[in-house]
């Protein structure tokens, strides 16, 4: 491997949906960036900026497009479809794989502080293959959105997926460890997970979160419940183990009642005549438990068939590289 030095060709990759409103700003704001960095000897000066456009319907192509054609430092990629961040994310990273010996992923809206870029840089270059950004706090996240958030990182490490808290999608990745990555075949991909599987040396910078500067938020309430659910069934089989054990505490209760219900008709055949109220009540309950087992189990067959499909998780429509 090279030395890990100002020789450095470092990628920042930028996924993209439907953000025309910020992304020229962005990437004046990277440029200069990635200019001081250069500057200051903590990269190469080949390095790029890659934006990959997850199949927005406005007009995010045609300005990365034109950014390319300004300045060759703006790198494109464009997804034929929308596929969801992670996919973008993974296009642009296994895309940069071939190029560069480091690469860092932002989102468009730098929310995430861009000057502890720097800082990245160092770890990588004092040996570290994978740099996690981890935000000191949430002060700018709705009161909503912090407590579901904080709810989704607890409820993770009890299930026993190992994500690293307060750590989206900001972080650094050395050419080794997005090999690594690109090793991954997986259809559902959750990259936060699969950065703890990875393994290698790895580091932690932390930063203050900001607001968006523009535009709105991509992610919805429904798509954080698909992400988090996503999450958790690629990296736990927790709940199915869970499953099971309700089953069988549940046998074991239903033949305890068995017998009450025995031993009471056969001494006590006079107070016996049991309601019904008891009857209705336990099939209600088994009959919940029974499609909640069921919803649960259904994910995973989901995902089953959609690994075993092996779909691809992205297509490229063009690439300005
Ligand atoms: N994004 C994407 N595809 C999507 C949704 C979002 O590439 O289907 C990108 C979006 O352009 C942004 C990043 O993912 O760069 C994070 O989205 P956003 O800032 O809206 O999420 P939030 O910060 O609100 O969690
Ligand atoms: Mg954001």
């Amino acid at each position: 491997m090279r030395e890990r030095s100002a020789m450095s060709v470092l990628y920042i990759v930028v996924p993209c949906y439907n953000e025309e409103a910020v992304i020229l700003e962005t990437a004046k704001r990277l440029l200069a960036k990635l200019t001081q960095m250069i500057d200051a000897g903590k990269c190469r000066s080949d390095s790029r900026i890659l934006f990959v456009d997850d199949g927005s319907r406005d007009k995010t192509w045609t300005l990365i497009s034109g950014l390319h054609r300004e300045n060759g430092v703006f790198s494109g990629i464009k997804l034929a479809k929308n596929r969801g961040h992670q996919n973008a994310l993974l296009c642009g990273l296994l895309c940069a794989e071939k190029h560069c010996d480091c690469a860092i992923s932002i989102d468009a809206d730098l929310q995430d502080d861009i000057d502890v870029m720097d800082k990245f840089l160092d770890e990588f270059h004092g040996g570290s293959d994978l740099v996690l950004g981890v935000r000191s706090s949430r002060k700018t996240d709705t009161v909503f959105k912090r407590a579901t958030a904080q709810g989704f990182y607890k409820f993770m490490n009890l299930l026993g997926v190992e994500v690293i808290y307060n750590h989206a999608d900001y972080r650094l990745m050395s050419r080794r460890a997005l090999k690594a990555l690109g090793q991954y075949k997986e259809v559902n991909l959750f990259l936060r997970g699969i950065i703890s599987d990875i393994g290698f040396k790895r580091s932690v910078v932390t930063f203050e979160r900001r607001e968006r500067f523009a535009g709105t938020s991509k992610y919805p309430f429904k798509k954080m419940i698909s992400f988090a659910l996503d999450g958790i069934t690629s990296f736990s089989v927790k709940p199915i183990k869970f499953i099971s054990s309700l089953g069988i505490a549940i046998s074991i209760l239903s033949v305890a009642g068995l017998l009450y219900a025995l031993v009471s008709k056969l001494f006590f055949p006079e107070s016996t005549v049991s309601g019904w109220t008891a009857i209705v009540a336990s099939i209600w309950l088994i009959g919940g438990i029974q499609l909640f087992s069921l919803g649960i189990i259904g994910q995973y067959v989901g995902k089953i068939y959609s690994e075993t499909k092996a779909r691809p998780k992205y297509i490229v429509e063009e690439m300005l590289i």
